[in-house]
């Protein structure tokens, strides 16, 4: 890297994000011998891998395929993902000796912090080369033919913190406070600022504000892997705690997972993967004891004799029972409801429909759908077809994964493309 007396520091590759697949991009040109910055608004690196998996970090799954992502085109992960499986990402962290375990459904955790995986992709990129200029805001990004230039100053406090100072449109100053500002040039620049998904830590929407610069589309993101809220009307409010499985089916997907209620309305593993799928408007439909058919329970001639109630009480939490039967059958013996009240009880249990009011928002959102459309961006290497040396890589782009590890992994895919190239 070289810096003129009119501080402009001339680079390979310029990194606008120094999270997860940043940090993997940068390690992997870096280690090509490319010369590469990242600019960060954050103090630290991979702030969203440090709080991954409840501090544990969620780093990969052994289920790979590119059918647990979502997005506008879903063959688009399939290069990326076919050329970085969740086995060479094992080699990485067990090459620096950090212990992992795996947990149901394929998911792989470090058993000790997540710190050591953001810890370790930074150490390599140190080791590399790699410049870090953290607590920086983007002040402007311009092309002008032959290179980009990249206007960087401080970040107030509150930024570094996690608060956003850029958000409202491309920035086009390039001077912080007190007048002082660098300027960045380099012919490769990538974008991997991430989704607004959890904007407490620092997310915003940059990267989709420069997408737009540059002439690419971008799907509305909205926030995804989030719990559901119910509206007031919803019959089964006031259940907050209780937790079981069930099967929640919605736009054409299903999920057969724990589900739990909250105060506002439904959370839990088969919640947060449904809402991926969901779109405002559309119903959402929920079976509470997958896998039994209470029609055969009820026709059984041994549970005849039982009250509604007390059957319904044995197969699911007594509260929720409790709510799912009418008043007028509760306390009926099973023998004595009608055919059309056992179809009644039936579909309470086995089909719940509600359309959810909305969703908990960005804010517990673990991912934000949507992003940069890959419309116009190469699924090989994540450049992007309007402006050769334009790269897009981990959530900014319009691919995100299902809860499991699977939007690490992709951060993880999709930088190290990139950062083959760029
Ligand atoms: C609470 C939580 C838990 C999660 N747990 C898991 C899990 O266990 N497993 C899993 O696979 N996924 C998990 N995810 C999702 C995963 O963390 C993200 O998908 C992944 O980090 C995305 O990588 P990225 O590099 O695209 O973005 P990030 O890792 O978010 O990196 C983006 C970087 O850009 C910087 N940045 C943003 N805006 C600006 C700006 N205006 N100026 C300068 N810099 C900026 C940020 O500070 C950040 O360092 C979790 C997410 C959350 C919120």
């Amino acid at each position: 890297m070289t810096s003129t007396a009119t501080d402009v520091i001339t680079t390979d590759v310029i990194i606008f994000g120094a999270g997860a697949s940043g940090l993997f991009c940068a390690m992997t040109a870096a280690t090509r011998g490319r010369r590469v910055t990242l600019v960060d608004h954050a103090r630290a690196t991979g702030r969203k891998v440090r709080v991954a998996g409840g501090g544990k970090c969620n780093f990969t799954n052994l289920e790979m395929h590119a059918r647990h992502y979502v997005g506008g085109n879903p063959h688009f992960p399939k290069s990326a993902l076919a050329r970085f499986s969740p086995w060479d990402m094992v080699s990485l962290v067990s090459e620096h000796d950090i212990a992992w375990e795996e947990r149901e459904h394929g998911q792989l955790f470090c058993l000790r912090s997540a710190d050591d995986v953001a810890d370790m992709l930074e150490a390599r990129c140190r080791a590399a080369g790699c410049r870090f200029l953290l607590s920086q805001r983007i002040a402007g990004v311009e092309h002008d033919g032959d290179a980009f230039t990249v206007a960087i100053a401080p970040a107030q406090a509150a930024a570094a913190d996690g608060d956003d100072t850029t958000q409202g449109g491309t920035p086009r100053g390039s001077t912080d406070a007190s007048g002082k500002a660098t300027r960045l040039r380099a012919a490769s620049l990538v974008v991997a600022t991430g989704s607004q998904a959890w904007p407490q830590i620092g997310a915003t929407d940059i990267g989709h504000r420069i997408a737009r610069q540059f002439g690419h589309k971008v799907t509305p993101p909205r926030p995804v892997l989030v719990p559901l809220v119910m509206d007031s009307q919803w019959p089964l409010h006031g259940l907050a705690g209780i937790a079981l499985p069930a099967r929640v089916v919605t736009g054409g997907a299903a999920f057969t997972l724990p589900l739990l209620f909250t105060h506002r309305g439904i959370s839990g593993p088969a919640t947060l993967q449904a809402s991926c799928y969901w779109h405002p408007g559309a119903p959402v439909e929920i079976d509470f004891l997958p896998g039994e058919n209470l029609e055969e329970l009820l026709r059984a001639p041994e549970h005849g004799k039982l009250l509604a109630r007390t059957l319904l009480g044995r197969l699911l939490p007594d509260r929720l029972a409790e709510r799912l039967l009418l008043p007028e059958i509760e306390n009926r013996k099973i023998a004595e409801l009608s055919k059309a009240a056992r179809a009644a009880l039936h579909a309470a249990v086995h089909a719940h429909a509600a359309v959810p009011a909305g969703t908990e928002g960005m804010r517990k959102a673990e991912a934000a759908a949507g992003g940069v459309s890959v419309e116009h961006v190469s699924s090989r290497s994540m450049e992007s077809a309007l402006r050769p040396g334009l790269f897009f890589t981990g959530e900014v782009l319009d691919v995100t994964g299902q809860l499991g590890g699977y939007n690490l992994h992709w951060a993880w895919a999709s930088g190290k493309a990139a950062g083959e190239v760029a």
